[in-house]
């Protein structure tokens, strides 16, 4: 039968890329329909959803400033490529009748909300997705971490970090083919042995706050509503 959710509030965070499909750049509009559907599926459980994409499908800090550019003006151009990523999303999830609020940590009136946690606390309470973007707002984070301070602002229950893999491995599992998945792991065995779930600042974040992350991939057959209600294959770290 129906899967059982026990979560009010959770975070979603994707990578940008999780939005290009096949194509190595961009935005793929139907990639991203079927993740809103995903979303749709759990916002339709009375589940608050709040969401963070990330801009790497467009551009990052870190390459740009690999090729000369300034670091934090390449920062600030990550952080815009999020907004783009947000906009899609929010078109996608509003044509299939999810109503939504892109909150920029950066402002930006005429294309989206400023953050005000109040506000984006109402927002969720009327059911709305809010998709937080540009990140915190600062050079030299990343969305990851934008993903864990949102998500500890606006008190969610865990973060569902959605990739490309079925959570967390003790080595690249693309690479080696006895590389073995954990079902639990603990922020500091991350941390010390830097598995590749989060950047360390947004797992000492979660780590601090007690704040479960949930790395599942975007491909699992029972989809991001069958991860909710603890089925499927994924990863805790905690
Ligand atoms: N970024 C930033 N501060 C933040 C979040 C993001 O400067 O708080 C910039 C950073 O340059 C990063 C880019 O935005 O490379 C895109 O974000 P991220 O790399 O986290 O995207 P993802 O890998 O999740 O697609």
């Amino acid at each position: 039968g129906e899967p059982k959710v026990t979560y009010n509030r959770v975070m979603l965070k994707i990578s940008g890329e999780a939005l290009m499909g096949d194509q190595g750049f961009g935005l793929h509009p139907p990639t991203v329909q079927r993740i809103a559907q995903e979303v749709k599926s759990v916002r339709d459980l009375g589940v608050e959803i709040c969401m963070v994409i990330g801009g790497g499908n467009i551009f990052r800090g870190l390459a740009g400033s690999a090729q000369g550019m300034e670091r934090t003006t390449a920062d600030y151009m990550g952080m815009l490529a999020t907004v783009m990523n947000a906009l899609a999303m929010q078109s996608a999830l509003e044509s299939i009748g999810v109503f939504t609020r892109v909150i920029s940590a950066i402002p930006m009136d005429q294309v989206c909300e400023p953050y005000i946690r109040r506000r984006a606390v109402r927002h969720l309470e009327k059911k709305r997705v809010c998709i937080f973007a540009a990140g915190t707002g600062n050079p030299y984070f990343t969305t990851d971490t934008a993903a864990t301070l949102r998500a500890n602002e606006m008190a969610c229950q865990a973060i569902f970090k959605g990739t490309k893999v079925d959570g967390v491995y003790d080595k690249d599992p693309k690479k080696f083919a006895d590389a073995k998945r954990y079902d639990k792991v603990s922020y500091d065995e991350v941390l010390q042995k830097h598995l590749g779930v989060m950047d360390a600042s947004a797992i000492a974040l979660a780590r601090d706050n007690n704040l479960p992350i949930i790395v599942f991939s975007l491909d699992e057959p029972g989809g991001f509503k069958g991860i909710l209600a603890g089925q499927g294959t994924y990863t805790q770290v905690h």
